[in-house]
């Protein structure tokens, strides 16, 4: 396979970071690849949206849009500014030289300028199989409080949330402006919530705390209508009736390809040191999304930043002087820079 010309900007990830970045950039005429990512057990492309149903926060849909559609309208309006789109995930990364080299799972390796990461996280799940089909089917089972929480499904019905971190105590709290109560179900006989936010929780009267207690099955057919759960101390099987259930358990960052090769945050996630900054420990590569944010995880802060990332991009390319990189030639330009060429074509289009 002959060399070709580094790519200019590579973006990682199919979420709003990642398709934000590609609008902001390639309306920078920079020309930027996506590495989109394939469909695996964990993750399909999309992200995290795209197990959600209706989003409701996400300002400029005042009647609220499901989450894989709006998945999609992204990636179509990047795709309107010309972005390529390569279906594969980058399985390793070497930032450690200049042009930077990634590896795609099945194609050959290639270079680039400069790259933004928007992998994203994911939810941890319980892995029970009822969750799974309720949480994809818009059931009752959500990831979310902040994104799910005020559906008119959940409201005035007893919720359970499950988890005893700090994410836990602020799902359950939060819940409690909607739901008639909350059941909060942990495995141990003490939080590891921070001790104020776990007394925040305890304080709430219509919080009421389940301990030592696995939850085993999510009941019902097209809707949760309740749990079985297991006293792991006496070893007791019962049923908690409620119309929904968070699961709060923490979340996995997607960096594992990454390596050594950018420093991460004890958690996992790509560290960031410059506050209000995307560009990572290597200059040069600059991280977007709830790969770098543990913090807020909505949509719309995950856009922001991929907006931010694309334009440190253009600026850190403009002052290294790789703005004007060497027009690849139209015909080649409609091959993928990997060895997936003839079996995934560089996609210019709507996904279909
Ligand atoms: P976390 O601190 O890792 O807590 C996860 C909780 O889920 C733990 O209580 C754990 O139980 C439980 N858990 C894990 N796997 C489980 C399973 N398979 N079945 C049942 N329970 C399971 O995660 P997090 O609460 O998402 O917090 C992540 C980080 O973000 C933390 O650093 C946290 O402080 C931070 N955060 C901060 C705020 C805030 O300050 N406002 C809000 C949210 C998160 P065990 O305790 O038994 O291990």
């Amino acid at each position: 396979m002959t060399q070709k010309s580094p790519e200019r900007l590579v973006i990682i990830g199919s979420g709003p970071a990642a398709w934000t970045a590609a609008i902001y950039a390639a309306r920078a005429d920079l020309d930027p690849l996506v590495f989109e990512g394939e469909p695996s057990r964990n993750m399909i492309p999309g992200g995290q949206l795209m197990y959600t149903t209706d989003v409701e926060n996400y300002p400029g849909f005042p009647e609220g849009i499901m989450g894989p559609e709006m998945m999609e309208r992204f990636r179509d309006q990047a795709c309107r500014f010309d972005t390529r789109i390569v279906g594969e995930d980058i399985a390793s990364v070497d930032f450690s030289r200049k042009p930077f080299r990634l590896n795609p799972s099945y194609g050959a390796e290639f270079e680039a300028h400069a790259v933004v990461i928007a992998t994203g996280a994911r939810a941890n799940w319980l892995g029970l199989p009822n969750e799974e089909r309720l949480a994809q089917s818009g059931g009752g089972v959500s990831a979310c409080a902040v994104c799910d929480g005020a559906l008119p499904m959940f409201r005035n019905e007893t919720l359970a949330v499950v988890g005893g971190g700090d994410s836990a105590m602020e799902e359950a709290t939060y819940l409690t402006k909607f739901a008639s109560e909350v059941i909060l179900i942990h495995r141990r006989d003490e939080f590891r919530a921070s001790k104020i936010m776990a007394d925040r929780a305890l304080a709430n009267p219509k919080i009421r705390v389940l301990w030592n207690t696995e939850v085993t099955d999510v009941l019902g057919d097209d809707a949760v209508v309740g749990l079985e759960v297991r006293n792991n101390q006496t070893g007791e099987t019962s049923e908690v009736a409620c119309g929904g259930v968070f699961v709060a358990i923490g979340h996995t960052p997607n960096t594992a390809f990454l390596g050594d090769e950018v420093e991460l945050t004890e958690s996992g996630y790509i560290r960031t040191p410059t506050p209000w900054r995307t560009v990572t420990t290597v200059p040069g590569v600059f991280a977007a999304g709830d790969v770098m944010d543990s913090y807020y995880r909505q949509a719309i802060t995950a856009a922001g930043t991929g907006c931010m990332a694309a334009l440190e991009a253009e600026r850190w390319l403009a002052e290294e002087g790789l703005s004007e990189v060497a027009e690849v030639p139209v015909d080649e330009k409609a091959e993928a820079p990997t060895g997936a060429e003839e079996d995934e074509p560089v996609e210019a289009a709507a996904r279909g």
